[in-house]
């Protein structure tokens, strides 16, 4: 830019020096062109006299320097001419300041040289005698003169030169000064020029806007950097090539791997087969998932490709954790094959009981017998039949059941007499000690609790064994012990006990009535009234199993 104001203000200096020069030249020779004339007006009135009074005696001796001077004869003769002597001359009479001369007494007239460098005036006067008496004077074209002028004008236009690139130079770092001056982080702090205001104005408020939309850039950026870094699943950005643009925390820990691994190739990090297998998909630009075994849990591997400009130019992966969910399809695929093993049993042996007495193989005094097994397995399957139901009442939250205030006690002395029968069976002596203790719950529920540790310690007792159930009101907290003189479980089979379909011994378990799902149905139950139990059993002695609920 200052260069830009540089030229223009040299040209400009240029241009006014030039005009100025041509200007003056053309005022000067107009001027002296005036005088010459008049000049010449004057001389040859002086010149007539001096030929009126002297004829051709006033031409001797007479020193004319740069002026012609010519008579002419009335006929257009030339009498006299100073510059061609002796020579004969052509007829003047044609002339035009001679024929304005004839015609007016005095006449005038210019004419340019052949080579255009000089000009001649001629003033023509007629004396009396009908003579005409010429005189012309030869002056410079403005060329000439300008020719003449070439080394005043050269020193003039040097000096013009340098004074002008001073002055430009000077000048245009002054005007350009202020605009670097401006501070486009504060434009509107000083005003260099009146006329840059708008423009200021415009950088500030677009300056202004700028900051509050890379303001709210970062916020989204922050909020969004916060969403991934906290979010459970695992989530990978790659690019095409496969490699690693962004890893969020998640899933750093699940691939055993830190924020290093940026630039990598993620199958340097995870050598899974199935990764490989979605990966290979999605940057072919098809989303895939699967779900593969990581860190010793199952997830769920989405892959799905950025595509920009109808090409891949990523994949996003995304990893959920699904080993509850497997777990829990794994649990329900057990429990289903579990389900139809445990009725297949008695239903084979109600079947095979039946279909002798249908052929009539069974003997008259055996048929109680086999009728007695049939009714048992039919009571057997009866019992896992409603176990299995309660358990998936349980599992879809026994949301329809009621909390109520309810006396444990109260429930227990139910219980007992409820199974009384059975321990008297047994000869197992049941007892109930403790208080009467009020608590918030699911009635159904509770009852369920006590008859099943009641039931299994009598069922896993020995003969004149005792049960002892305990009802303890502690100040938060309502305590239910059931203890038996038992067989006891055995301590590596104590934290399984309470699986579903769990037996330290099957047959023995069967042999007593025993559905497997008892505990699995009183662990659920407490888990529902945010209870914890304890267990403690030695092997022929006995077990103890306590539950605390909060009031
Ligand atoms: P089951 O219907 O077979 O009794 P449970 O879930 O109630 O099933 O109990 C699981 C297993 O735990 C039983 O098969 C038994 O081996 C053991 N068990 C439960 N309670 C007692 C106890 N009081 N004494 C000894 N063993 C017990």
């Amino acid at each position: 830019m200052t260069n830009r104001i540089f030229r223009s203000i040299c040209l400009v200096v240029l241009a006014v020096f030039f005009a100025s020069v041509a200007l003056i030249m053309g005022v000067l020779y107009k001027y002296f062109s005036d005088v010459q004339r008049s000049q010449l007006k004057m001389q040859i009135n002086l010149a007539v006299q001096g030929v009126s009074n002297e004829g051709m005696g006033y031409f001797d001796g007479l020193d004319t320097q740069n002026y012609r001077i010519t008579w002419i004869g009335a006929d257009g003769e030339v009498l006299f001419d100073n510059q061609t002597g002796d020579q004969k001359m052509e007829n003047h009479l044609e002339r035009e300041e001679i024929k304005e001369a004839i015609a007016n007494g005095y006449g005038e007239s210019e004419r340019y040289s052949v080579t255009l460098m000089e000009r001649s005036l001629y003033a023509a006067k007629r004396l009396d005698d009908g003579t005409i008496l010429r005189l012309s004077v030869a002056q410079s074209t403005i060329l000439t003169l300008m020719l003449g002028m070439v080394q005043p004008i050269a020193i003039v236009f040097l000096i013009a030169i340098i004074l002008s690139i001073l002055l430009a130079k000077r000048l245009s770092q002054k005007i350009v000064e202020p605009l670097n001056e401006i501070d486009l982080d504060h434009p509107l702090r000083e005003e260099a020029y009146e006329e840059l205001s708008p423009f200021l104005r415009r950088i500030d408020s677009q300056k202004k806007e700028l900051k509050g939309q890379s303001r709210e850039l970062q916020r989204k950026e922050d909020e969004l950097d916060a969403i991934i870094s906290n979010m459970k699943e695992g989530m990978i950005l790659l690019n095409s090539k496969g490699k690693i643009i962004s890893i969020n925390p998640s899933a750093m820990r699940l691939l055993d791997t830190n924020g290093y691994c940026i630039g990598r190739d993620v199958l340097t990090i995870c050598r899974n087969l199935d990764m490989q297998e979605v990966l290979t998909s999605a940057l072919e630009g098809e989303q895939a998932e699967k779900t593969v075994e990581l860190n010793g849990g199952y997830y769920q591997i989405d892959a799905s490709p950025i595509i920009s400009n109808e090409t891949v130019s990523g994949v996003a992966l995304l990893l959920f954790d699904v080993t509850e969910k497997e777990n829990a399809e794994q649990m329900r695929r057990e429990f289903t094959g579990n389900v139809s093993h445990e009725l297949k049993t008695p239903l084979h042996s109600i079947s095979g009981y039946a279909e002798l007495l249908k052929n009539g193989l069974v003997k008259e005094e055996d048929v109680g017998l086999f009728s007695e097994r049939i009714y048992s397995e039919a009571q057997r399957m009866i019992a896992l039949v409603e176990d299995i139901i309660n358990l998936s009442h349980l599992d879809e939250g026994a949301d329809d059941m009621r909390r109520e205030e309810v006396d444990l006690y109260g429930l227990a002395e139910n219980t007992i007499q409820s199974l009384q029968q059975k321990a008297d069976g047994k000869q197992v002596r049941m007892t109930l000690e403790g208080e009467h203790a009020l608590l918030k719950g699911v009635p159904q529920l509770l009852e369920g609790i006590l008859f099943n540790l009641c039931d299994n310690a009598i069922k896993y007792n020995r003969e004149n064994g005792s049960v002892k159930v305990f009802i303890k009101d502690c100040k938060d907290e309502v305590v239910l012990t059931v203890s038996d003189t038992g067989i006891g479980i055995p301590e590596e089979h104590q934290e399984r006990i309470f699986e579903r379909f769990y037996r330290v011994d099957k047959s023995h378990s069967k042999e007593v009535g025993g559905t497997g799902l008892g505990l699995s149905i009183v662990k659920h139950a407490v888990r529902l009234h945010g209870a914890a139990i304890r267990l403690s059993s030695a092997v022929g002695q006995g077990t103890s199993i306590s539950i605390a609920f909060p009031k």
